[in-house]
């Protein structure tokens, strides 16, 4: 089946009483025993299963090929339980351009105490290969257009590396999307996503999600640690993904095709110092990006060359894009960086990152030159 389809029909259920087209939202938290005790309808309580968190998760995992997936009530809560899942003391390889949330997660929460954590540039292969930790390394995480550089990573060849050394690849994939990049099929053993950005669309419902290549023993203690944990969504909330998720690949294309247009007129500008898209030539990740993606997503960065009061300046003088958090949804938002990831960031202060939405291009395009104008 193709992705479109998949997208439309692996996360529906017809309702077989009402016989309603789209899957009602079961708000029930608890399901009725038959009389040997047993469930006869597969689900008990609604922490560990829901027929709308089921639908979610067989659309997720039928998306990125995988053979099971677990939803998530936030992305940050899906990366937590990778994390939980690793033994103490183990070794993990982290990107040092990363969601700065889930920074903020390893770093206070399992860094040092818990875990052994390098952050590296992934997408340096000799600087992944050099800070391997023989037997301990046991993750390598990556996550590639990574967020806010758009740095690319090489996953086929990090995921060589982490095999050699027993250690497990997850691939936080929110940016490119299973639309443009399936990380599983490239040899990662996990991947995870943010679905509150594209597959939501719409800016309106947290989630995330995790999918597996292969039901092993690591797999079995991530579901463990979702289920006992509860960090799960609630059945409205799976209903909106699934929803958002159905138009998902047209959504995508719609993003790619501004994004690049943009990307390109940026390029182009004499007040703009550089872009960070993937799709661009003269960006240092396209040729792996375009052996490991069928499509360049909709996120992208510019340094301006007047400097980080010109940004903030540029940000606040737009009219259509709105100065916000987050990313994916149909609208535009842009985001000055470095002053949501406070003092210790890596991020240049005259950058913005843009998410590039779905409206006319010609309309974006105009709000960008009426802002570069007002400098
Ligand atoms: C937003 C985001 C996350 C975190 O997801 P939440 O749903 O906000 O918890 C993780 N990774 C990336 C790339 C993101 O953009």
């Amino acid at each position: 089946m193709n992705i479109e389809t998949i997208a439309i029909h692996a996360g529906n259920k017809i309702d077989e009483t009402s016989k309603a087209v789209v899957q009602p939202i079961t708000l029930s938290t608890t399901f009725e025993r038959g009389f040997d005790g047993s469930f006869p309808s597969g689900f008990q309580y609604t922490r560990a299963a829901n027929p709308n968190r089921q639908s979610l998760e067989s659309v997720i995992c039928g998306l990125e090929n995988g053979a099971e997936a677990c939803a998530f009530s936030s992305g940050n809560a899906a990366g937590a339980a990778v994390f939980q899942a690793l033994e103490p003391g183990s070794h993990v390889i982290v990107p040092t351009d990363m969601y700065h949330g889930l920074k903020a997660l390893i770093n206070e929460v399992y860094a040092n105490r818990i875990l052994d954590i390098s952050f590296v540039d992934l997408s340096d292969i000799k600087i992944v290969k050099a800070a391997v930790k023989p037997h301990t390394t046991k993750l390598i995480w990556i996550e590639t257009p990574s967020n806010p550089l758009l740095k690319i990573s090489d996953i086929t060849s990090i995921c060589e590396i982490a095999e050699d050394n027993g250690a497990v690849v997850c691939c936080d994939n929110t940016f490119a999307t299973p639309i443009f990049q399936r990380p599983l099929e490239l040899g990662a053993d996990l991947v995870m996503h943010s679905s509150t950005k594209y597959f939501g669309g719409h800016s309106d419902v947290l989630g995330g999600a995790l999918v597996c290549k292969e039901k092993n023993e690591l797999w079995e203690r991530i579901k463990n640690i979702q289920t006992l944990s509860g960090a799960v969504p609630s059945p409205f909330d799976c209903y909106m993904a699934v929803r958002g998720i159905k138009t998902l690949p047209y959504r995508m294309k719609g993003h790619a095709n501004n994004a690049r247009k943009i990307a390109e007129y940026l390029e182009n500008h004499p007040q703009v110092e550089k872009v960070f898209y993937p799709g661009l030539l003269s960006h240092e990740g396209y040729n792996v990006a375009k052996t490991q993606m069928c499509g360049f997503s909709g996120m992208l960065s510019f340094t301006l060359k007047q400097g980080e009061n010109a940004a903030i300046k540029f940000a606040n003088s737009l009219k259509l894009i709105i100065r916000a958090t987050s990313l994916g949804g149909v609208e535009s938002l842009i985001e000055h960086r470095a002053s949501v990831e406070g003092p210790d960031t890596k991020t240049p202060f005259n950058l913005l990152r843009l998410s590039v939405g779905l409206e006319s291009a010609e309309d974006l395009l105009e709000d960008l030159e009426q802002a570069f104008s007002s400098l």
